[in-house]
């Protein structure tokens, strides 16, 4: 069957025994092994209407796949229809409204590269092969989000095709309820088939980091809480445990810092940052201006597709000594060489935004600790989660309420309505149930609309 027996739908349509078909099934998390009954591979954003369309009247599950990165495997499912938005990956700028229009398949990379032309950004993932849109609609935090706020925040209009056929377009000034619910709510209202982001003037940053020996961890996270705790918000800064690429094994703690200005003050701020006094020299480091798109593109190495993955995070209230101890041994006791613990500071302009304002509710607390868990060999699948989940656990006394839900997996729906509140949950679900009332995109972070009034 080609694509053109489907209404409104002149993609490609991809079904079990094409030759395109394990390719095209393939997300970021290589745990996750679907097999939909077609993928509906749009090629013109037209498409996405049609497809939407004949996905809800096929019934059965339904995926939509921006950038496919989602370690959940939301963007793929067993059985159903996949609407494949990956190829949609257009981006255009302009620079004297500074606002960015993009396709719903483009990854960062797209973005950077070509708001990065005219000297201008957006808050945007670490790792560039991210897609805007799930990161988008989950939040988004990035090295510009400090200084600029969350990727949703940055969300100023978007088109959805809706499940009930209708193509409908919001902004602060038109529909402004369903951008307060793209601003964290996830996909859950609509296929967005198109993006509009403020744009600031980052042109370059100045960037560094430091890659300490692991035996140096507590005072590496001592002196990052420190200098972090009165930093300016143009610094943003990820702690990463890691085992050294090199192949020798070596367990490194590196402090990452990116300041969103150049010059000499912020030289010093990055340099004040990645240099830890009392610590042995460090095995690798460096600071420099670079273009923001470039720097942008450093941790890719870092995730690349196809490997296993299992991760889980929690927001930390408090950098405790405590805490920072439990942090330092997870650090150390990671389950595989390619698993990694990340401990993101939060703050700056994303917890000025009043609760409530946006859909996206957990902005407060000062750090996130992202437990990546990778590995490669399927025997170590099992161990690799059980670390996980143990590892968890010990964070637990530490943690804020609810979760980051753009980095975790299948979780149910309790860390969902958790991490919304019960007020931003019970809004969301009155726009489900009008956006999309009998929950066709259920593949989420899933909010179920709310029960019709009673007559
Ligand atoms: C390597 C890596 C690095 C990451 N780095 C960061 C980071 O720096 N900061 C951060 O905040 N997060 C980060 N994340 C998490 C990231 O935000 C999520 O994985 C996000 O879901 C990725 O979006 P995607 O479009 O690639 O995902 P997908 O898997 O395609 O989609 C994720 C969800 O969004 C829905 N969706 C996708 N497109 C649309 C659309 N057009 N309309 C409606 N719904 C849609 C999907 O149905 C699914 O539910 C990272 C993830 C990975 C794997």
């Amino acid at each position: 069957m080609g694509g053109a027996a489907i209404p409104g739908f002149g993609g490609e349509l991809i079904e079990p025994g094409h030759e395109s078909y394990d390719e095209a099934r393939r997300v970021f998390n290589g745990t996750i092994d679907r097999r939909p009954a077609r993928i509906l591979r749009c090629t013109r954003p037209d498409d996405i209407r049609g497809a939407l369309a004949f996905a809800v009247d096929a019934g059965g599950p339904l995926a939509v796949r921006g950038g496919g990165h989602s370690v959940a495997g939301h963007s793929m499912c067993d059985g159903g229809t996949v609407i494949d938005l990956s190829h949609l990956r257009e981006v255009a700028v302009d620079s004297e409204r500074r606002v960015a229009r993009a396709q719903p398949g483009a990854r960062w990379r797209d973005l950077d590269r070509v708001a990065g032309a005219a000297g201008l950004a957006t808050p945007g993932g670490v790792v560039s092969d991210t897609g805007i849109a799930g990161f988008t609609l989950g939040g988004g935090v990035g090295w510009l989000s400090r200084r600029y706020g969350l990727a949703c925040d940055n969300l100023v209009g978007a088109s959805l095709a809706l499940p009930g056929g209708e193509q409908i377009h919001t902004s602060e000034d038109v529909e402004p309820e369903i951008l307060w619910g793209l601003r964290g709510g996830g996909g859950n209202f609509g296929v967005v088939t198109s993006f509009e982001y403020a744009l600031h003037p980052v042109r370059s940053v100045t960037a560094g980091l430091a890659a300490y020996r692991a035996a140096d961890a507590q005072a590496v996270i001592a002196h990052y809480d420190a200098v972090m705790a009165d930093a300016d918000d143009s610094l943003a800064s990820i702690l990463d445990f890691a085992t050294a690429a090199d192949g020798s094994g070596d367990q490194l703690v590196t402090i990452l810092g990116c300041c969103c200005e150049t010059g000499d003050a912020a030289a010093a701020r990055v340099q004040r940052l990645v240099e830890v006094p009392g610590a042995a020299p460090p095995a690798t480091s460096m600071a420099r201006e670079l273009r923001y798109p470039v720097w942008q593109q450093l941790l890719d190495h870092t995730a690349p597709s196809g490997r296993l993955n299992y991760w889980k995070t929690a927001f930390l209230r408090e950098m405790t000594p405590e805490a920072m101890e439990t942090i330092c041994r997870l650090g150390r006791d990671r389950p595989s060489r390619d698993a990694r613990v990340h401990v993101i500071r939060l703050g700056g302009q994303p917890s000025c935004v009043a609760p409530g304002a946006t859909a996206f509710a957990t902005r407060y607390d000062p750090y996130i600790v992202h437990l990546i868990t990778a590995w490669s060999d399927p025997a170590e699948t099992e161990s690799c989660k059980a670390w996980t989940r143990r590892a968890h656990d010990a964070l637990e006394p530490f943690a804020g309420r609810g979760v980051y839900l753009n980095f975790i997996g299948e979780e149910g729906s309790d860390p969902v309505r958790a991490s919304f509140g019960d007020a931003s949950y019970a809004r969301l679900e009155q726009l489900k149930a009008r956006l999309d009332p009998d929950n066709r995109l259920a593949l989420n972070q899933n909010i179920l609309p709310a029960a019709p009034a009673p007559v």
